[in-house]
């Protein structure tokens, strides 16, 4: 007779908030270890499960029925670092497994004999240009590879030579026969950045998205496990869950994208969650971007993460100058000065980028006079407009009023909701420079082909006028773009939001570094009715440190995240009346059962309703994490939690 052994196994149908493993009975011969991959019976079904853990031979048999595993799937073993971050992620987020498995395993992992997928023809491979290290990026490489510290912010202004750097980490870990995972935005134009990489590690690229098919992630999550050689993976957030063997190196580029927060289960950030693969592997991780995230750059404050510095552009060009005007005084969607710079950029044969926030279309409501946004007097945030209330909400304490018709500020008359007319952009501008080349990029049309095309129309001089969103803020790097313009800067931070005049900054600069990559004479100009503003005026001088310094005081005075912690609740339920009043007594009840948390609303959501039902949301603010987490653990049904938000609307 065979032995019998007992091993503790992750369910993936496993749907509760807890990381519960259950106990299975197995052939000794079948070979289990920990990471194994398994069918298992599961109540009246079968589900994939992953072995947690072993018992020894002689470990006694419990007196209940024990199950059977069914049959071992032929693979390689999960490596170990992902059984440690799946419960990791688990225990962190408040994520069940199976929300945590069907993030880390693929799908298909069961089908026998899979068929084979046609081997994509060789792609046309560049020849990667020498380039020599400037003293700033070698002494940024000589720090890294001195130092014992695991995390590092390299904090470089647009175009200072922060890839460049990346590639050379990467080539020293795959000599030491380690893997790396980079990760770069999702809507960011991946293919400009593949392209680079791809020139340097040709044999070794493995790139990954969330547009491939079940198939093609099943062979290539397969081929990551089953990989002899070090590897470069670069994709989304999602590629940190790859079964990489030989980790050695992962960096996020663009650290301060919103897009590396998931928003559905596990609601895990990728930044925190790097840091916790890169202590399980022993690896290092170098978090970039030219506008760090408040969060990242507060640890480097404490000493948690090193900061490096690039303050000049790799090639020596100077930053764009930027000039605000001030929509107060010279008002108009499209001002004299911004139409006269596009006409002198367009006769000079330079190209213009036109950027507009629909995003940030939310209605607020602003002084045309002088630049004041109508607040909540509690919370600090801007307030919304609800037309069917025919009131200003706040999104975070549920306060209203009615519009006011006075500026509180400068008792002008002249308020106006602002969110329409950006529409008019294109019209506009298509009016006034008859006989451009204008391409637009928003939300409409934004699917990786489309935005591919546009990469390489503006890089052959296809276009003369790019219009967008804030997609175009990322990554671009385009010679003949001499000329940059923010329509309206008030629309990102009149978003009712803590994070919003990080989020401005963050664009604004982003935006701005667009322009002047070929040629020195480039040129930015910011519309915004409230030049004074912290994130338009620091961005004016690309000066993130005063903007931190400014921002970070802000925070703190009003206890936000990175001094407190946030939890946002949402409870959704198709009738509207009882969606509120169970809002309400949940409110009520996390305020007299728990001491030290803030309780915020309820309030009606931003967007109101979602598949058909009405939405309401409670915030909690805490200093204490556990209690924040212990209230999202015990949710009733209809309640979703997100922990650590990075938005709050
Ligand atoms: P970032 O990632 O910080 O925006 P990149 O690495 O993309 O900057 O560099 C910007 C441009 O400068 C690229 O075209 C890159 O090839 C070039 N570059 C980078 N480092 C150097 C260097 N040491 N000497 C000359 N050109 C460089
Ligand atoms: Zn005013
Ligand atoms: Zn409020």
């Amino acid at each position: 007779m065979s032995i019998k052994i007992l091993a503790d196994i992750s369910v993936k149908a496993y749907g509760a908030n807890d990381y519960k493993t259950f106990t299975y009975s197995t052939n000794k011969e079948l070979g289990l270890k920990v990471g194994s991959i398994v069918m298992i019976p599961f109540g009246k079904r079968q589900s994939l499960g992953v072995v947690i853990k072993i018992y020894p031979q002689d470990h006694p048999k419990p007196s209940y029925k024990i199950l059977d595993v069914k049959e071992k799937i032929d693979i390689n073993p999960l490596p170990l670092h992902l059984v440690k971050l799946a419960k990791w992620l688990a225990d962190y987020y408040l994520a069940s497994p199976k929300a945590i498995w069907q993030t880390i395993l693929p799908s298909g992992l069961q089908v026998k004999n899979p068929r084979k997928l046609k081997q994509k023809t060789k792609q046309k491979v560049l020849i990667a240009p020498q380039i020599k290290l400037n003293p700033e990026q070698a002494s940024a490489i000589k720090t890294i590879k001195a130092s014992h510290d695991r995390a590092f912010l390299l904090h470089g202004i647009t175009g200072s030579g922060k890839t460049e750097i990346y590639i050379r980490l990467i080539k020293e870990v795959i000599n030491r026969s380690r893997s790396a995972i980079v990760l770069i935005p999702e809507i960011s134009l991946t293919a400009q950045t593949v392209e680079r990489f791809r020139s340097h590690f040709a044999g070794s690229i493995i790139v990954s998205h969330s547009k491939l098919t079940a198939a093609v992630r099943r062979n290539i999550w397969l081929e990551v496990l089953n990989a002899q050689k070090p590897q470069v993976i670069i994709g989304p957030r999602s590629s940190l869950f790859l079964p990489v063997q030989n980790l050695g190196l992962i960096v996020i580029d663009e650290e301060h994208e919103s897009s590396y927060k998931q928003e559905s289960a596990p609601k895990y950030n990728a930044v925190i969650t790097a840091k916790k693969l890169a202590d399980l592997t022993n690896s290092k991780l170098i978090l970039g971007s030219a506008t760090p995230s408040i969060a990242s750059y507060f640890l480097t404050q404490k000493g948690k993460i090193k900061l490096l510095e690039l303050k000049k552009r790799a090639k020596g060009q100077r930053l764009p100058e930027v000039e605000i005007i001030d929509l107060t005084k010279e008002p108009g969607l499209i001002t004299d000065k911004l139409a006269k710079a596009i006409e002198s950029t367009l006769k000079n044969r330079r190209q213009v980028i036109l950027f507009l926030n629909r995003r940030g279309s939310a209605n607020a409501l602003i002084c045309v006079d002088c630049g004041h946004t109508v607040k909540c007097p509690n919370c600090e945030t801007t307030l919304t407009f609800h037309a069917d209330q025919a009131r200003l909400v706040c999104h975070y304490c549920g306060h209203t009023h009615l519009p006011q018709s006075i500026c509180p500020q400068c008792q002008s008359t002249e308020l106006i909701f602002i969110g329409s007319g950006t529409k008019k952009v294109e019209e506009q501008i298509t009016k006034m420079f008859v006989g451009a080349k204008i391409a637009r990029v928003d939300r409409d049309n934004s699917d990786i082909e489309h935005l591919d095309k546009v990469y390489q129309d503006l890089k052959n001089g296809e276009i003369d006028i790019l219009i967008g969103t804030q997609m175009i803020a990322r990554g671009l790097d385009i010679e003949g773009v001499d000329l940059v313009g923010v329509i309206l800067a008030d629309s990102m931070l009149a978003i009712p939001d803590f994070s919003s005049l990080e989020r401005t900054f963050q664009l604004l600069t982003q935006v701005a570094g667009r322009a002047g990559r070929g040629r020195e004479k480039a040129k930015v100009i910011i519309q915004t009715y409230a030049p004074d503003n912290p994130a338009v005026m620091h961005s004016k001088e690309h000066d993130f440190k005063n903007f931190y310094l400014t921002e970070i005081a802000n925070r703190q005075k009003h206890s936000y995240p990175p001094f407190s912690y946030l939890l946002k609740l949402t409870y959704s339920n198709f009738n509207e009346a009882r969606t509120k009043a169970n809002a309400m007594q949940f409110a009520d009840s996390l305020r007299k059962n728990y001491k030290n948390i803030s309780v915020l609303g309820p309030v009606v959501c931003l967007h109101k309703k979602a598949a058909n039902k009405f939405r309401y949301q409670v915030i909690v603010k805490s200093f204490d994490r556990t209690a924040l987490a212990k209230i999202a653990k015990n949710l009733k049904i209809g309640w979703t939690a997100d922990l650590d938000p990075i938005n709050l609307v």
